[in-house]
């Protein structure tokens, strides 16, 4: 009836949210989150946001503004391995809408070290090449 995973403080909780938590410490809370909804509905709570309800993190973060997801989720990303659908919404929303620039940046960069899989990375650069490429003719044009 208790929830295992609550070793975060609100503090941390908060740093997380205003992405002061240093990467490893974002992806170990981001993980928490994932598997408890009492850490998410903290998380929410701390935002002003008194729903009962569980909150994903896509939902938090979405909430919150348009704060970046880390490195991490956005090797998920890529790698089609995000399995919270409300996440990669926000996550093609923040990068090919709101077209953040040090998402796309972390993005490049991450797509560019995921060399080594030949298939994977066709995959990637076709997906790319569908959806980002083209944004980002939009965005810099
Ligand atoms: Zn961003």
């Amino acid at each position: 009836m208790t929830t295992p995973v609550s070793d975060f403080s609100d503090e941390e909780l908060v740093a997380y949210l205003e992405e002061r938590l240093c990467e490893t410490e974002s992806a170990r809370l981001e993980k928490a989150m994932r598997d408890s909804a009492d850490l998410r509905v903290r998380a929410s709570q701390l935002l002003g946001n008194q729903s009962e309800e569980g909150v994903s993190p896509g939902a938090v973060w979405a909430r919150h503004g348009l704060s970046c997801p880390d490195r991490t989720t956005w090797s998920s990303y890529l790698l089609g391995l995000l399995d919270d659908p409300e996440l990669v919404r926000y996550a093609q929303f923040h990068l090919e809408t709101v077209g953040c620039r040090r998402c796309r940046a972390n993005v490049e960069e991450l797509q560019t070290a995921m060399t080594g899989d030949p298939q994977r990375e066709e995959r990637q650069r076709r997906h790319f090449e569908s959806s980002i490429g083209r944004l980002r003719q939009i965005i810099d044009r």
